[in-house]
């Protein structure tokens, strides 16, 4: 069981130094039992009480991560219920499932989907994370076989679908080092997975018939070293998927029930054979409060919807997403080349950027440091005015890349035009249009 913040408190050195960043030590004791503080913010601890600590200031749910190198895939590891309280951690992964009793052409066409279907969005790459390979022939070799050909056509996370620890051996000889998830313990095999986990030191996932099950086993896991652990509660009842994802949640969050303080995993398919369904039901896993959702197949069509339902959610709501300020080419403008300004929230800058390329005019677009606040946001929090507008053309370098000196800010700043005239006497201040949709008709009227 977690501490709470007197036991916290009395396990540190009580001298309120300060250093952590509060005041005293029992207002960091407070915080690091609401898992607000980090137990590295203390540099006077002895390494007693750390190791105490450690169990403490252990996030409610455990992180797990699977797979190598740059498509290391992290789940787990979250602090809160609802987005708003601080955030979510890592956003949930997106599989494919492949079957090793698929015939090769299916088999490649879902690997082909994994590796091609990526959406660029506010400057990040949304694609699956993913590819579950499950055994459905009972076959050793034939499971190991689909295993080699999915490790060599993608480099996602793996994870490993048996229930017989034997194939489940040669799965993991076939990818062992790609560190998946051995997905497939039950409390028949729980003995010889462990012990398939524990040699080639991956994480396990557990399928239980209930939640009171899935403590049960996660307890033996940890009695046999294993702590890398995901859960699958077995629903497959929508009703009952969802109300055991929230219930895993809130008792490990709530309750601090350790037992069940680990991700989750789904497999909407399993609970519907309809695909547009099967896309709602992983739109609702992803938002309550799945780690790894395990699709049938990736259509673009709803893959799309759900890594952007998926990037909304797992945003930090207390930092808008930027971009970095500066200047900007769009299509290799020239010294006669219209020159754009607008703030550095990402979506302002996507849409903007997107449209003047849409326009086929090659343009200067400058991003303005406005902390991610949109222009609205920026003028109404005077970020975006013509005092900073001014000091940032005229830092900027703007003047070695053009001749003309015409400036066009956008519509709803038309109200600093005349400031920032006077901020910038050489410079002509044009009102740009509003909405982004009408740039390009706008730059169509541009001279130099
Ligand atoms: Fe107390 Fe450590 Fe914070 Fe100093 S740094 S006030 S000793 S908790």
């Amino acid at each position: 069981m977690p501490l709470t913040g007197i036991e916290i408190f009395k396990l540190l050195p009580k001298t309120n130094c300060g250093e952590c960043g509060v005041p005293t030590c029992l207002a960091f004791a407070m915080n690091l039992a609401a898992g607000k503080a980090e137990l590295a913010k203390c540099p006077k601890l002895s390494e007693e009480s750390k190791a105490k600590l450690q169990e403490a200031s252990a996030p409610p749910i455990r992180p797990v991560t699977i797979g190598t190198g740059n498509r290391v895939f992290k789940t787990g590891g979250e602090t809160v219920l609802f987005r708003h309280e601080k955030r979510f951690e890592n956003p949930t992964g997106i599989a494919v499932l492949v079957k090793d009793t698929m015939a090769l052409p299916e088999i490649d066409g879902r690997l082909v989907r994994l590796n091609t279907l990526v959406y660029e969005r506010v400057g990040l790459k949304l694609k699956a994370d993913l590819v579950a390979v499950k055994e459905e022939s009972n076959d050793t070799a034939r499971f190991a076989e689909t295993v080699t050909r999915v490790k060599s056509a993608t480099d996602a996370g793996i994870i490993l679908i048996s229930f017989n620890p034997d194939i489940m051996a040669a799965g993991l000889k076939a990818c062992a080092d790609r560190k998946p998830l051995v997905y497939g313990v039950t409390k028949d095999n729980v003995e010889k997975m462990a012990t398939l986990a524990k040699a080639n030191s991956c994480p396990l996932g557990i399928k239980t018939v209930s939640l009171d099950e899935a403590a049960e086993l996660t307890a033996k896991l940890n009695q046999l070293g294993i702590n890398d652990i995901v859960i699958d509660s077995g629903a497959r009842t929508v009703r009952k998927a969802f109300e055991e994802q929230v219930m895993i949640r809130s008792t490990a969050l709530v309750k601090k029930f350790r037992p069940l303080g680990f991700p989750t995993i789904t497999f909407p398919a399993e609970m519907t054979g309809d695909p547009m369904k099967e896309a709602v039901i992983a739109s609702m896993m992803v938002a309550k409060y799945s780690g790894i959702v395990v699709l049938s197949d990736l259509q673009g069509e709803s893959l799309f919807p759900l890594l952007v339902e998926r990037l909304n959610l797992f945003t930090d709501p207390q930092r808008p997403l930027a971009t970095t300020p500066g200047i900007y080419e769009i299509g290799g403008p020239d010294k006669n080349a219209p020159v754009l300004i607008t703030s550095n929230f990402s979506l302002t800058y996507f849409i903007v950027s997107g449209e003047i390329e849409n326009s086929r005019i090659p343009a200067w677009l400058m991003v303005m440091d406005t902390e991610g606040l949109s222009v609205m946001t920026a003028w109404a929090a005077g970020k975006f005015v013509a005092d900073n507008i001014g000091a940032f053309v005229k830092k900027s370098g703007i003047t070695e890349k053009v001749t003309h000196r015409k400036l066009v800010i956008p519509g709803y700043a038309a109200i600093e035009a005349g400031a920032l005239e006077e901020e910038l006497p050489e410079w002509q201040i044009l009102v740009g249009p509003r909405d982004g949709a009408h740039i390009p008709a706008y730059l169509k009227t541009w001279q130099p």
